[in-house]
């Protein structure tokens, strides 16, 4: 599809927050809580935050939740009766003020949740999902999508991209999808035909500081590489990287049970966890952290690309601001590319 130039005058913003409530639409938007912002349902465009660089937590939750109940059971004498899930409890969704790298993320989770087994709870999730996107005008030192094929104003993933033309200005509004097209179709008077719609100015500076395909070709050599128990001393696998990247699709399945009957409940897991990969013989093939670490890294740059043509990192710094002990990936990465074996 062609992408369609708008322009969004910057009073419209509120009328199509509130047009998409009158559509039945759940929305999620970044919410500010306690000093963090974070996706959270929101019923009025006031409680939206807009000064944020980043979201603490990423946006995957919309399609893969944290926790989620997959089905019901009852057991009787001779039985079990199992209820599966209902898809008609998913709600139409928008993830308002989604940054694109967080939208970029979308098909590296979709490719995971599609790789051998097409997940159909995650995928029916996904199809009543509708992003609208916000490009960055602000980034910081933890930002580095433009080494992973992304950018401040990078379309894909989103199905409205909006960019502000400065400060409180109005906004660029790219309909790049079937979807974002759906809701022009109920909003079409605020958004305008317009020539202007020259974004790049308006963007954030983010380097290139690394080449994320030479990485990629020195990783089949640093398996054994002693790079992976310098970096990780610090890390005390508390997955904290895990639970805010929009990645990573980590996830156990525990059953909650209640006398006769019970829930299935998929629950987000961390494979920085020291028991993730336990054997039910007591064995765990990476029982160190060092093991653990250089797992996240294979798996994001050498493992995902081998097996689904896809990175699993795109940039946003999330694991970096949100790790306790100040394990920084940026860092990391770029000394791979650095270092000779
Ligand atoms: S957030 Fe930091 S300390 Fe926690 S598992 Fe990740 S790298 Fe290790
Ligand atoms: S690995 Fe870190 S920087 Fe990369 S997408 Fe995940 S949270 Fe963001």
């Amino acid at each position: 599809m062609t992408i369609d130039k708008r322009i969004l005058r910057k009073d419209s913003l509120e009328k199509l927050f509130n047009i998409l409530r009158e559509n039945n639409r759940t929305i999620f938007a970044p919410v500010e809580h306690n000093g963090k912002i974070s996706f959270k349902a929101s019923g009025s465009f006031s409680s939206v935050a807009t000064d944020y660089i980043q979201t603490t937590q990423s946006s995957k939750e919309a399609a893969f939740p944290r926790t989620e109940k997959i089905l019901d059971y009852t057991k009787t004498r001779d039985n079990i009766n199992a209820s599966p899930f209902d898809h008609n409890q998913i709600p139409e969704v928008v993830i308002w003020g989604v940054r694109p790298c967080d939208a970029m993320g979308i098909a590296e989770l979709s490719a995971i949740f599609n790789w051998d087994l097409k997940d159909e709870i995650y995928n029916q999730r996904l199809a009543k999902t509708t992003v609208i996107g916000f490009s960055c005008m602000k980034a910081d030192e933890s930002c580095f999508c433009t080494s992973v094929g992304g950018n401040p104003g990078n379309t894909e993933g989103s199905d409205i991209l909006l960019t502000r033309m400065g400060e409180g200005g109005d906004l660029i509004a790219e309909i790049i999808t079937d979807k974002g097209a759906a809701i022009v179709s109920f909003a079409g008077e605020l958004f305008q035909k317009s020539e202007e719609g020259q974004k790049e100015k308006y963007l954030a500076d983010v380097p290139v500081k690394f080449n994320r395909d030479e990485i990629r070709k020195k990783l089949d050599k640093y398996f054994e590489s002693d790079i992976w128990v310098k970096q990780s001393l610090r890390c005390i696998g508390c997955g904290a990287c895990a639970y805010v990247c929009p990645t990573c699709a980590c996830f156990d399945i525990q059953d909650e049970i209640h006398g006769k009957s019970g829930s299935r409940v998929r629950c987000w897991d961390s494979c920085g966890f020291s028991q993730f990969t336990i054997h039910t013989s007591g064995h765990n093939p990476r029982e160190v952290q060092s093991q653990r670490w250089r797992q996240r890294i294979m798996h994001k740059f050498s493992y995902m690309p081998e097996r689904l043509d896809v990175y699993g990192c795109t940039g946003c710094g999330r694991c970096s601001r949100a790790c306790p002990v100040d394990m920084n990936i940026l860092e990391h990465l770029t000394s791979i590319q650095e270092v000779t074996l």
